[in-house]
């Protein structure tokens, strides 16, 4: 009998009872394996997931998180070979599956980096600045994320099978959650081989990440406040799930990627002839039939001008005919089978829904060559393009998702009306533009961007490095308001934060200085003993405090610093015109005179563990500088961030200068790399 696949189970492989459904390839219709999870006891995953793998990773923080994934996704990229062989099977091309396979592993690389790079190495991420709340600074706000407690549940589509699992997987192995993935039966046999590999490298900690192949029995109801459920998916089973009484009763945080009907406008000044034509023929297609268009980002509507609609369509015809379909592990094909024969059949019925609305101009039958493989056996489908004359009145091109190579040419007659058209979809993930107008794309942006997740404008000259219409991107948000599911996820380290929670926290400056590990104005601040220069990374204590000797500016400090610079910028050099500026009484300091006076202040110039400064954030002059008014500084170890294993930290300091009254005339953070303890034994 043909294999069942593992349930990851408490850390160990399962079959489910029973003999399951019989999953088959998409190409050749030949068995591939069987899924079932029933027998699975989903109340003892979650505990499993909560006690034993949220508690480990837990302990790490942000930065040991992101080693672990970037660990992960090298040991993935070394067992990339078979997954591409398996692939093949859902009917992904080679070049599909580099999206879905090397798309998934890149995803592990950049939130790897992001983490290490954006995320402090503690356990504790600070949202935004502390909030002043009282006259005399003794009490004040700090919001902070920390890890939820529980499991993030990941219920998966059929159609990226190792990027779907991957691109929640990291943000919330990096916010410190353990996960239970349920990828769609039809394709999991390829997300279940990436979850062996994964168990098998023993990188994540124990009960870190389960896998569900099969249904998820009673799992709804063991989930808590704690929990969390990312989904991707169709629009009902979103809304069924959305309904379930203990997701609603708990509260339990639910993100929703579903339907979407995708639109892609082409500008009325991209005529025939002109780059922006022909790339948005090219973007078209190639949304249309890669991963034979079952993608939830793909393009499902193409507004197009009336006049050229036309030949648009004629254009998209003929690039469409040049496609070759087929066994997607023949090197000769461009375009695979659709996931099963089931999908086809959908995708099928679908076309003859908006067939109601929309004349068939290209596909849409099934006289097709198939390249290398038995037409009657594969699940395959010509690339099918519609046109509706009158989309403004039609509903089903605006609603009916033929998830497959399935596209309607909607013509519009101004830009007023191409928006109208692109906001029918009710809610899309991605939409994009193609224009070499800037004020159309800006006009079109202002009118649709509320309708959607990403936009993308495409012109000849961001076209040959775009990432295309239909890519989501780790840095970005993926996800969409209305139909699109009103999730989020990814966009770097906000989607992090969708699997922790956000608490305003509220007391002294000490105390939130002593959660946050971030020096707030108000809290203690230590006299070291010595300059905190002489201080290695380990050493330095947050607080630690230089009060400089005073400086005063004078007149020829001014003067010399313009010649020096050449900035001679009125203000300082032209007492008359100084004096006529609504800020200044006569000729005051550059900004940037005081900066500099401020680090000749606050230095400790002798060979030392701090190696570079490597910049400033946040800097505000608050007030002028005249000549004759006296500098000192007031420098303080705000936060420290071990880089591991480099030898160094990353330290920022306080710096706050007064004058004589000790008003204060500036403010910012001094960001400097200070050598760790071995480090520096090592150079001296
Ligand atoms: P689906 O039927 O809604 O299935 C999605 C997932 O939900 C599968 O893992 C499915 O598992 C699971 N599921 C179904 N019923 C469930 C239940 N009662 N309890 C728990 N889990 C349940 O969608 P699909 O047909 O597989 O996927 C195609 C759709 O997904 C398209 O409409 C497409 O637009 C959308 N999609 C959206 C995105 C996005 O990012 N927004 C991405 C890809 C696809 P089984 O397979 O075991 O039934």
């Amino acid at each position: 009998m043909t294999n069942k696949l593992g349930n990851l189970a408490l850390d160990t492989w399962v079959e489910g009872d029973g003999e399951g459904t019989l999953l088959t390839s998409a190409v050749d219709g030949e068995p591939v394996a069987r899924i079932t999870s029933d027998g699975l006891d989903f109340g003892d995953l979650l505990r499993y997931a909560r006690q034993t793998g949220g508690a480990s990773l837990r302990k790490l923080t942000f930065h040991q998180r992101g080693e672990m994934l970037k660990e992960l996704a090298k040991y993935l990229m070394e067992h990339k070979k078979e997954l591409y062989a398996l692939s093949t099977a859902t009917g992904a091309t080679r070049g599909d599956s580099w999206v879905d396979i090397d798309g998934g592993i890149s995803t592990l690389f950049v939130f790897s980096s992001k983490g290490r790079r954006e995320m402090p190495n503690d356990h504790v991420y600070l949202d935004g600045p502390p909030e002043h709340l009282s006259r005399n600074g003794t009490f004040v706000g700090q919001h902070i994320y920390t890890p939820k407690l529980g499991a993030a549940v990941h219920i998966n589509a059929f159609n990226f099978p190792c990027w779907g699992m991957l691109e929640k997987l990291a943000p919330t192995l990096l916010a410190g959650v353990p996960a239970i993935v349920k990828p769609a039966s039809s394709t999991a046999y390829l997300t279940e081989l990436m979850v062996r590999r994964i168990h098998a490298s023993g990188i994540l900690p124990d009960g870190a990440l389960q896998l569900v192949c099969g249904g998820v029995g009673d799992l709804f109801d063991h989930l808590n406040c704690q929990d969390t459920i990312a989904f991707t998916g169709s629009k009902n089973t979103a809304e069924f799930l959305q309904q379930h009484p203990r997701v609603m009763s708990e509260s339990v945080a639910f993100t929703a990627e579903t339907d979407s009907l995708n639109s892609s406008i082409l500008g009325p000044d991209a005529l025939p002839g002109t780059p922006e034509f022909d790339l948005y023929i090219k973007e078209v297609t190639r949304e249309m039939t890669s991963k034979a268009g079952q993608k939830c980002t793909a393009i499902r509507r193409i507004i197009a001008p009336a006049p050229i609609a036309g030949e648009v369509a004629a254009a998209l015809a003929k690039s469409l005919g040049e496609v070759r379909i087929g066994n997607p592990a023949s090197k000769d094909v461009d375009m695979g089978a659709l996931a099963s024969q089931g999908q086809r059949d959908e995708v099928r019925d679908r076309v003859n829904e908006l067939s109601h609305q929309a004349s068939i101009v290209y596909g849409g039958n099934d006289d097709f060559d198939v390249i290398d493989a038995d037409a009657g056996k594969g699940a395959f489908f010509m690339p099918t393009l519609l046109h509706c004359e009158k989309p403004l009145t039609a509903s089903a091109v605006h609603s009916v998702e033929a998830f497959g190579p399935v596209s309607t040419i909607l013509p519009y007659s101004n830009l007023d009306e191409a928006i109208e058209l692109s906001r029918l979809g009710e809610g899309s993930l991605a939409g994009s533009i193609v224009t070499n107008d800037d004020n159309v794309a800006r006009e079109l942006i202002l009118g649709t961007a509320a309708y959607h997740g990403r936009m993308i404008v495409i012109n000849r000259d961001c076209a040959a490095e775009s990432t295309g219409h239909g890519s989501p991107l780790p840095h970005l948000v993926h996800g969409g308001p209305g139909r699109a599911g009103g999730g989020e996820e990814m966009g770097g380290i906000r989607g992090v934060k969708h699997y922790m929670q956000r608490t305003a926290i509220q007391g002294s400056p000490q105390t939130l200085t002593a959660i946050g590990r971030r020096w707030i104005r108000g809290a203690q601040q230590n006299d070291p003993g010595v300059h905190p220069f002489r201080k290695t990374f380990e050493q330095l204590s947050i607080g630690d405090t230089v009060v400089t000797d005073a400086r005063e500016v004078t007149l020829e400090d001014i003067q010399h610093f313009a010649e020096f610079t050449g900035d001679t910028f009125y203000a300082h050099t032209d007492e008359e015109a100084a004096a006529k500026n609504p800020f200044f009484d006569g000729r005051v300091a550059h900004g940037y005179l005081i900066v500099s006076f401020a680090a000749g202040l606050f230095v400790d110039p002798d060979f030392g563990p701090v190696l570079a400064n490597y910049g400033v954030d946040d800097l505000r002059f608050a007030q002028p500088v005249n000549y004759g008014d006296t500098l000192r500084v007031r420098l303080c170890c705000k936060q420290k961030t071990l880089r591991a294993g480099t030898g160094y930290g990353e330290v920022r300091w306080d710096a706050e200068v007064t004058n004589q009254d000790e008003e204060i005339v500036a403010q910012y953070d001094v960001l400097t790399m200070v050598a760790t303890d071995e480090q520096w034994a090592s150079v001296q």
